[in-house]
């Protein structure tokens, strides 16, 4: 079942166009990975599926039209952000920001110190004193807390040691097997984004290039749009 459905989407800065026609359609349960080169649009289509820019073209969630929501009633709808940059509140201590974010369902505070084992341990910690790689961890933590559907992760492992990206992996491939939540990731480390995807999506200058399962992504596609 099409749980995200984005079809012809169009966005702005200003003045500046930055989508031009952007396709890309998830079901629940799939992993999907958005791919491109710098600057070819995938923050922004993120921006625009959570409300953080206008956009102008089909978006759907479960049926429901997101253009007819403002942000901050997106998460309610079941989107998940772990926005670039990994934010989380600072002063708060790990559990109070698991906490802060948590909507009703599956995923409560002991489930996700299973998955983040790190977590548990720094309980009571401030997030500020965490390593770069805990709160990461904490902000996919705080995202799962709002028990999302739909859960994006915006180069969640952009600048990490590389012991903790694969914890970060291994965590995703984890919610892939045993969980029905849908994920869209950007990542520019393409041999794990591979692994743990199922399908991909190729942007080029704001628009959908290619699109299908993820092993049937060539080299010749790989060369010609993402670089590698
Ligand atoms: P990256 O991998 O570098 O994050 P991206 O594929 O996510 O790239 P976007 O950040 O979506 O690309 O950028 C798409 C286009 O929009 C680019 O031309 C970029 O310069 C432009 N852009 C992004 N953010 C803004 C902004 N705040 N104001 C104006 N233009 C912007």
């Amino acid at each position: 079942m099409t749980l995200l459905r984005i079809e012809n989407l169009t966005a702005s800065y200003g003045d500046s166009q930055a989508l031009f026609g952007v396709d890309l359609q998830i079901a629940q349960g799939e992993v999907t990975a958005l791919m491109g080169r710098n600057g070819m649009g995938k923050t922004t289509t993120v921006k625009a599926i959570c409300r953080m820019i206008r956009s102008e073209g089909a978006l759907t969630l479960d049926g429901h039209d997101l253009h007819a929501l403002p942000s901050h009633k997106v998460a309610r709808k079941g989107v998940g952000l772990v926005p670039e940059g990994r934010r989380c509140f600072a002063d708060l201590t790990v559990r109070e920001n698991l906490i802060a974010a948590a909507r009703p369902g599956d995923w409560t505070l002991r489930r996700v110190t299973e998955l983040f084992p790190r977590l548990g341990e720094r309980k009571g910690q401030r997030a500020a004193s965490l390593s770069g790689g805990e709160q990461q961890m904490l902000a996919i933590g705080r995202a799962l807390m709002t028990n999302p559907r739909l859960l994006i992760l915006d180069e969640a492992t952009e600048g990490l040691a590389p012991i903790v990206r694969q914890e970060i992996w291994a965590a995703l491939q984890l919610l892939r097997q045993e969980t029905s939540v849908a994920i869209l990731l950007i990542d520019k480390s393409l041999k794990e984004l591979a692994a743990v995807s199922d399908k991909a999506v190729v942007l080029e200058r704001g628009r959908t290039v290619w699109a299908g399962e993820m092993a049937a992504l060539t080299s010749e596609i790989s060369e010609k749009y993402i670089g590698v």
